[in-house]
């Protein structure tokens, strides 16, 4: 089966593939950042911040040689801070011990901080043409229809399975000629082949409606040809999300606000936000909860918008307040640096408070 599917998938890329910035490079650095960008982040939202970021730091040195301020400012909307990070702490170890070269095998990159099995098939086989396979949501729901396959995919068995199976198809595909795709670099068949997966998944076999009638695999698809591929794959229910909330006061003295950076080592590490606390009580009100905490009276809080988002199953809401200290004594420890407009505009923020910032403006 994997012999039938191959050309069809080569073929299918060659005439279809996306004009996206990262395929127009064989340069492993820049493949590494667009994988890494790509992971839970849609391909138009990660062109303009890769576009960016190739232009700050176009190479390892670049990047390691960079202040961390500025590595999480680039990164600031895309979530995922650790990310940003290990990306640089990677750089910095390249550029330190290995030359500042790329390395150019699987093993040797998934010795690296944040570089999985799937980043480093990716970067192996776009990059440097390597039969190495790779597995993320997109091939995963491909595979998992075109074989009919039940379970779930994280689970040991089936992840094994797909793994198995993604591997059979760019070995059998580095067997093929290189090929020239229309809008692409010029590109060896594995980084075809694994390319052409991912971008059937985007595209074509999406998680709901897939478009099986304009489908290069459709004559060999067992749940296509069954009418039954929303029925793969077969995750677990997820589990039910929690409702967080949390009340958040832009301090202002003058043109400046109260900001604080979070620690280091948490969630969304380094990054800036305004002083906030978590509500215990879903039901508080957060006005007076804020007055309670800063000593400050309830009708000094004039509230803005509410920012609400999702991180992971947490559907968070913060209630935003400003108030005018002027020189009124503030308990200690609530923030520590006064910003005025172009701070602002220059400190990497969490998107939830990058929000409040926007209101401000
Ligand atoms: Fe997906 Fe349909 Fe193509 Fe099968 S035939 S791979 S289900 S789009």
């Amino acid at each position: 089966m994997p012999g039938e599917l191959v050309p069809l998938l080569l073929d299918w890329f060659a005439a279809n593939a996306r004009d996206l910035p990262w395929r127009r490079t064989l340069d492993p650095y820049a493949v590494w950042i667009s994988e890494v960008m790509l992971q839970q982040t849609q391909v138009k939202t990660v062109v303009p911040y890769w576009e960016r970021w190739l232009g700050e730091f176009p190479d390892i040195r670049s990047l390691a040689d960079a202040p961390e301020e500025r590595v999480l400012k680039l990164w600031e909307g895309l979530g995922y801070y650790s990310r940003a990070r290990n990306l640089q702490k990677a750089a910095k170890i390249l550029a330190g011990s290995h030359g500042g070269r790329f390395p150019d095998t699987v093993e040797a990159m998934m010795e690296l901080p944040g570089i999985g099995r799937y980043t480093a098939g990716a970067i192996a086989s776009i990059a440097f043409d390597r039969p190495s396979p790779i597995l993320d949501g997109n091939v995963v729901r491909v595979l998992t229809r075109i074989f009919a396959l039940p379970g779930d995919p994280k689970g040991k068995e089936l992840n094994g399975r797909l793994w198995q199976l993604a591997e059979a198809l760019v070995v059998e595909a580095s067997g093929f000629p290189r090929r020239r795709p229309g809008a692409v670099r010029s590109a060896g068949p594995c980084s075809v082949l694994n390319q052409s997966l991912m971008e059937l998944g985007a595209t074509v076999c999406a998680p709901r409606t897939p478009r099986c009638a304009v489908c290069p695999v459709a004559g060999r698809c067992v749940a296509g040809k069954s009418g039954r591929a929303e029925e793969f794959p077969q995750a677990k229910a997820r589990v039910a999300a929690t409702e967080r909330r949390f009340v958040a006061v832009v301090l202002a003295r003058g043109d400046k606000v109260l900001v604080r950076r979070r620690p280091a080592d948490g969630v969304n590490g380094g990054l800036w936000e305004f002083p906030n606390e978590e509500l215990t009580d879903l039901s508080a009100d957060a006005r007076s909860a804020a007055a309670a905490w800063l000593g400050l009276p309830p009708d000094a809080f004039i509230a803005l918008k509410p920012v609400k988002h999702t991180i992971t199953r947490y559907r968070i809401t913060v209630d935003v307040f400003r108030v005018e200290v002027g020189a009124k004594k503030l308990p200690t420890g609530i923030g520590t640096t006064w910003a005025g407009p172009e701070e602002l505009e220059r400190l990497a923020f969490t998107s939830a408070h990058r929000r409040i910032v926007r209101q401000l403006a």
